[in-house]
């Protein structure tokens, strides 16, 4: 398989994805952003000292979970020393502790852990994937590498799309670039204002799933107390109560 090595390859290869293994595959070997690809290698080299003995994935990290999923967790980027190490998005951080265990609470998941690619780990009526598919440094991607990143996010929504009923966006940068997937997957413009991002915040329009706003499950806000296991609980409740999954 080629490697896609330009913003205009992204949007070509994307495009052309079959299905979501097909662009699951063309995720994992796009080259597309410079700065991100440097990053994610020297990661990927340099290591943790925790994870030292262990091969890092140091690649764009696909979505994850149910092609026929009602659910869609939206989140930011993978973290340098979890997916990035794993390959598999949430996985082996202290982020993805958290929203797993809350998934097996609500039923999404089948086990309250996912540590490793293989590790068994099975999501019901959920798909997770993130804006932006390579980890950022400091976790902040550039405009133009979620601009660049997008037509993945916007082609994997318009292969989910018959059965997609809830968005969950996990964070503001979340919140913000499912404006742009809406009109590629739905053809619907954003609203305007866009309705601003904050924890329990809901929004619905004429076509085009339901979407609802949860602060972002880093350990900043876990750690903190600012986002609590009781209010992912709530927005997970939520979420199967608009998509119908019981
Ligand atoms: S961030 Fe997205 S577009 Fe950029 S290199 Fe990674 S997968 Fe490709």
């Amino acid at each position: 398989m080629a490697e896609t090595r330009t913003p205009v390859e992204v949007v070509a290869r994307a495009a052309r994805a079959t299905d979501l293994a097909d662009l699951d595959a063309g995720v994992a070997d796009c080259f597309a952003c410079p700065r991100l690809v440097d990053w994610r290698e020297e990661v990927a080299r340099t290591k943790r000292a925790a994870f030292r003995d262990q091969e890092y994935w140091g690649r764009p990290v696909p979505g994850l979970g149910d092609p026929a999923a009602r659910i869609a967790i939206l989140g930011l980027a993978p973290a340098a020393h979890g997916g990035n190490r794993t390959g598999r998005i949430f996985t082996g951080d202290r982020s993805g502790d958290v929203l797993f265990a809350a998934l097996h609470r609500a039923g999404l998941a089948n086990q309250p852990t996912s540590v490793a690619a293989d590790d068994g780990l099975a999501l019901r009526e959920t798909r997770i994937f993130a804006a932006v598919r390579c980890a950022p440094p400091d976790n902040k991607p550039t405009p133009g590498e979620r601009d660049t990143c997008a037509p993945w996010l916007h082609r994997e929504v318009e292969l989910i799309r018959p059965t997609l009923r809830v968005v969950v966006a996990l964070g503001a940068f979340a919140w913000a670039a499912w404006w742009p997937a809406l009109r590629a997957g739905y053809g619907v413009p954003p609203p305007s204002p866009r309705p601003s991002f904050g924890h329990g915040a809901h929004w619905s329009g004429t076509a085009g799933p339901e979407l609802l706003g949860c602060y972002h499950v880093s350990q900043q806000n876990t750690f903190t107390g600012r986002l609590t296991p009781e209010m992912l609980d709530d927005v997970f409740a939520r979420a199967k109560l608009l998509a119908g999954v019981d």
